[in-house]
C-alpha cells in the first residue's frame, strides 16, 4: 500500500490529456504484477497488454528514470517508427482506396460512409455492407452490427483483416450461403481504421498524442457524460456516428496479445450479461485454434478488468451509452508483424468473424438496468 501511494504522488508534472507527452516506450519485468494496478491508476501513464512475464508502459519523458528511482525493472522498446523493413503494408490513403474499388465492383452491395477526418485530415470510412433492399430481410429489419479496427495506430492486422473481410463478403455473396445469409439479414458495417493518421505513422496515438482507447466517456470517471465536444475528432466521428445508429453487436480489434476481451474493462463489478458476454467471446475462439489453445488465457478470453483496468475504453462506452455489445479482440502478439503473415491472420480469424456477425441475430436486448 506504502508503495501504492507513493507511486500515486509522483507527477511528471505534465498532462497525458494535453497529448505529445508519451515520448518514452518500456516493458515492465513484473511477474507478480506488483506494480500494474498503481501504474496503470498513475494518470500520466498508459498500461497495456499484462502478460506472466510483464507489460507495456507508455509515459512522458522521465519515465525511465522513475522506474529506476522505484527500483522497478524494465526493459526499452525500440519504437516501431524506426525500425525497418515495415514498408510493406498498404497506405492510410491505399486502404480508403481499396475500400473505394470494392465499392466500385459491388455498388449493389457496399456503400461508403465517411464520419468525418482525422487531426491530419486522413479519411475515417466506413462501409457498410448488406444486401440489395430487394433481396434478404426487408432493409429496416436488418440489426445493425459494427467492426472497428486500427485505434491504435501502431496495431496494424486488424486494417487489413477488415480489408479482407469486405472483399470475402461481397465477392461471395449470392454465392457462398453462409455469406448471402449473412447479408439477407444483417447490415455490417466496417471501419478499417480508426487512426490512420497513427497508423500513417507507426505510433498508436492520434497526431495530437492522444490514446484513442483511453479516451472515450466512461461511467467510473470524472469523464462520465456522453458528450462528444473538446473530444479528438477521431473519437468524435464515432460517438456521432454510434448516436444515429442502433447497433446491436460490435468488435474492436488490437494487436500485441492474443486473446478476447470482454467487458467491463473499467469496473471490478461484472456485467450484467457477464455469462452472455463469455459465451459469445468462447464462440468466437472455439473455431480460431490459435486463440483456443492460448497458453496465456483460458480458452483465450478474459474479463477486461480481470485482465487490467482500462478507463476511457470504446468497449465499455458502446455498452454502457448505447446497449452496443461490444467486445475487444487481440488479434496478435506482434502489433506490425511482416505484412505476408496477414492472409494466414485472415484465415484463421474468419470463422470466428462469420460466427460473431451471425450472433447479431441472437443479442438479446438486454432490460437489466444498473
Ligand atoms: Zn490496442
Amino acid at each position: 500500500m506504502t508503495k501504492t501511494l507513493i507511486l500515486f504522488s509522483v507527477m511528471f508534472g505534465m498532462s497525458a490529456q494535453a497529448g505529445f507527452h508519451y515520448t518514452q516506450e518500456v516493458k515492465v519485468i513484473d511477474p507478480a504484477h506488483r506494480y500494474l494496478r498503481a501504474l496503470s491508476k498513475h494518470p500520466e501513464l498508459i498500461v497495456d497488454h499484462p502478460t506472466h512475464l510483464g507489460y507495456e508502459v507508455y509515459g512522458p519523458n522521465g519515465l525511465q528514470a522513475f522506474l529506476t528511482k522505484y527500483k522497478i525493472k524494465f526493459v526499452n522498446v525500440e519504437p516501431l517508427a524506426t525500425k525497418r523493413l515495415l514498408d510493406n503494408y498498404p497506405s492510410a490513403e491505399d486502404t480508403v482506396k481499396k475500400e473505394q474499388d470494392l465499392q466500385k465492383q459491388y455498388p449493389s452491395l457496399i456503400t461508403l460512409i465517411e464520419i468525418g477526418k482525422s487531426v491530419e485530415g486522413r479519411s475515417l470510412m466506413f462501409a457498410r455492407i448488406t444486401a440489395p433492399a430487394t433481396k434478404g430481410r426487408a432493409l429496416a429489419a436488418r440489426p445493425e452490427f459494427k467492426f472497428i479496427a486500427n485505434m491504435h495506430g501502431d496495431e496494424i492486422v486488424g486494417r487489413e483483416l477488415m480489408i479482407k473481410l469486405i472483399e470475402d463478403l461481397a465477392s461471395n455473396y449470392g454465392k457462398d450461403q453462409r455469406i448471402t445469409q449473412i447479408l439477407d439479414n444483417t447490415q455490417v458495417y466496417i471501419l478499417p481504421s480508426m487512426n490512420p493518421d497513427g497508423a500513417t505513422h507507426k505510433v498508436r496515438y492520434n497526431a495530437h498524442g492522444v490514446d484513442l482507447n483511453r479516451s472515450f466517456p466512461d461511467f467510473t470517471t470524472s469523464d462520465n457524460v456522453n458528450d462528444w465536444h473538446n473530444r479528438e475528432p477521431e473519437i468524435q466521428a464515432v460517438m456521432k456516428f454510434q448516436a444515429q445508429h442502433n447497433f446491436k453487436l460490435s468488435a474492436n480489434f488490437h494487436g500485441g496479445s492474443e486473446v478476447v476481451n470482454y467487458p467491463w474493462d473499467t469496473d471490478q463489478k461484472r456485467h450484467p450479461l457477464d455469462s452472455y458476454l463469455q459465451q459469445i467471446s468462447l464462440n468466437y475462439t472455439r473455431v480460431v485454434p490459435y486463440l483456443w489453445n492460448s497458453t496465456e488465457f483460458k480458452n483465450g478470453i478474459t474479463n477486461g478488468y480481470d485482465w487490467y483496468e482500462v478507463d476511457g475504453g470504446m468497449q465499455d462506452w458502446s455498452y454502457y451509452w448505447h446497449k452496443d455489445i461490444q467486445l475487444t479482440i487481440e488479434l496478435s502478439g506482434t502489433k506490425w508483424p511482416d505484412y505476408s503473415t496477414v492472409a494466414n491472420y485472415y484465415q484463421a480469424n474468419r470463422p470466428g468473424l462469420l460466427e460473431y456477425i451471425e450472433e447479431t441475430q441472437h443479442t438479446p436486448t438486454p432490460k437489466i438496468r444498473y
